[in-house]
């Protein structure tokens, strides 16, 4: 990797802070900047904007994309204002090498379903119960720095059955007081990209302010950041004279001379 700054960008639905009295007063600013805050706070490495819903193209045009490291995403009642464009756009740059990481109720966002393909259902509960998250692979870069388990207060209970593909690496398993388990931390890779999934961050609690969720928060950054970029999309055909070693071409074709539109 290079020596410059990573460029984050920390997407926010914004809609519950402007309509919930409880959620403007928890984050007067928006969760995203406090999630921006909390980047920034974590050292020089991380160049860190925000974008929302309400800006145009949902502040996530070609060009800002093209430059982007990382994304995180936060999204709950408005997944179906997300322009399909915007979505093509982040998962055509996820593939090519970008980090995204969904946080909370994003496990509905269009862009997690469209990555995942599968219906990223769970259970819930609101009842403010206590949440302790297990760290099931302490090697893994996204758990440095934190304990055996940390716990969150007051939190909204999300269960299995969780609608996802087997994760690649498991990094947090919650308990609830309810008595639900779930698997809070999941690793996946899609093309060239890293994705990271993170449960915690219900609206009406002040989970981007625990020191243990903002570390975690900075670690997935980290660990999702691009090692590099060799994806293209498309399937071109390679001619007999360009092939790395010199062959013969052999016995029939499936295809004619000339023939088009075959890939
Ligand atoms: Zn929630």
């Amino acid at each position: 990797m290079s020596d410059r700054k990573l460029n984050v960008v920390v997407w926010g639905e914004n809609v519950h802070e402007h309509k919930n009295k409880v959620v403007n007063e928890l984050y007067p600013d928006g969760m995203h900047e406090t999630i921006a805050s909390a980047l920034r706070e974590a050292g020089t490495e991380l160049n860190v904007t925000t974008a929302t819903l309400q800006e145009d193209q949902c502040g996530l045009t070609e060009e800002r994309l093209a430059k982007t490291d990382v994304l995180t995403w936060w999204g709950h009642c408005a997944h179906g204002d997300v322009p399909e464009e915007v979505v093509d756009r982040v998962q055509k740059r996820v593939l090519e090498g970008m980090g995204l990481i969904v946080l909370h109720s994003g496990h509905y966002s269009k862009i997690f379903k469209r990555l995942m393909g599968t219906t990223c259902s769970l259970t819930w509960r609101e009842a403010g119960e206590k949440e302790r998250l297990w760290v099931c692979n302490p090697g893994h870069p996204i758990a440095q720095g934190i304990d055996t388990y940390f716990e969150i207060e007051n939190a909204e209970m999300y269960g299995e059955p969780f609608g996802i593909p087997s994760p690649d690496e498991q990094v947090f398993i919650s308990w609830f007081e309810g008595g639900e388990v779930f698997r809070s931390g999941c690793c996946w890779h899609r093309g060239n990209g890293k994705i990271f999934y993170f449960r915690p961050g219900h609206e009406t609690y002040p989970v981007y302010y625990n020191k243990n969720v903002q570390r975690v928060l900075v670690n997935s950054v980290l660990w999702a950041a691009p090692q590099g970029s060799v994806w293209k999309d498309g399937a071109p055909n390679i001619p007999i004279e360009k092939a790395p070693e010199k062959i013969v071409k052999r016995g029939g074709s499936l295809h004619q001379e000339g023939e088009d539109g075959f890939k």
